[in-house]
């Protein structure tokens, strides 16, 4: 298991972050340098490198992340118009953060999924 990364530090608290929801389970927090006008990150708190790295023992918080993502995205009134769920793996998926999260976005129209 690769080293904790900032992000546990936002789910102990021990740093600030825009914590919009959390439970046992996960932590979701606005992003720092948001793309959308609702980007909202949401996270397992057990440090999980990258998707390669999931069990089935994480089946449970992994599929939290999108139950949140939906209630958040209600909050956010972005539901009905639609937003994006990604989620990013290592260099070739843009990876920058070494704790799997979930992008949330949404608020306008995204375009493509991906730069052609
Ligand atoms: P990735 O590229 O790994 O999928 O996305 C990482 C995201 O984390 C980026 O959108 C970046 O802006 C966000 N991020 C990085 N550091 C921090 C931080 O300290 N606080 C918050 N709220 N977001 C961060």
């Amino acid at each position: 298991m690769t080293e904790e990364t900032i992000f546990s530090k936002i789910i102990r608290k021990e740093i600030p972050a825009d914590i919009v929801y959390q439970d046992d389970l996960v932590t979701a927090f606005r992003d720092i340098n948001p793309r959308a006008p609702s980007h909202i990150l949401i996270i397992p708190n057990k440090h999980i490198p990258t998707a390669n790295d999931v069990t089935t023992e994480d089946e449970l918080a992994l599929g939290r992340l999108f139950t949140v993502a939906k209630k958040l995205a209600k909050e956010e009134g972005i539901d009905e118009n639609g937003y994006r769920l990604i989620v990013n793996c290592n260099a070739h998926g843009g990876q920058e953060v070494y704790h799997i999260h979930m992008h949330l976005l949404g608020g306008q129209p995204l375009g493509p999924m991906l730069l052609s």
